[in-house]
């Protein structure tokens, strides 16, 4: 997994990073991860997610930051809604 922005500095500058998971949606990609394509986390909830064994190989999911609110939640969700109509499609095919 690669290196996620610096979680501290954003909070220095008052800005609420999260993190917007999407699956490579591939025939071979596990529900585990699917399951998680459009959904929004923090940097911890990933760490963890990959310290359960097994989870880190083979794996081909990435991730991209999104501005949240002083809820969590995503400011813009256009891009989430693509990504969640996707997983019910790779849902219905496997
Ligand atoms: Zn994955």
């Amino acid at each position: 997994m690669r290196k996620l922005l610096d979680y501290e500095s954003t909070q220095l500058l008052g800005i609420n990073i999260r993190y917007l998971w999407m699956s490579a949606l591939s025939p071979t990609s596990r529900v585990e991860h699917v399951i998680r394509h459009g959904e929004v986390y923090t940097e911890e909830e990933i760490v963890d997610f990959y310290k359960s064994e097994g989870n880190d190989v083979d794996c081909k999911c990435s991730f991209s930051e999104v501005v949240c609110n002083e809820n969590g939640n995503p400011k813009s969700t256009k891009l989430i809604e693509k990504l969640k109509a996707q997983k019910q499609e790779w849902f219905s095919k496997y």
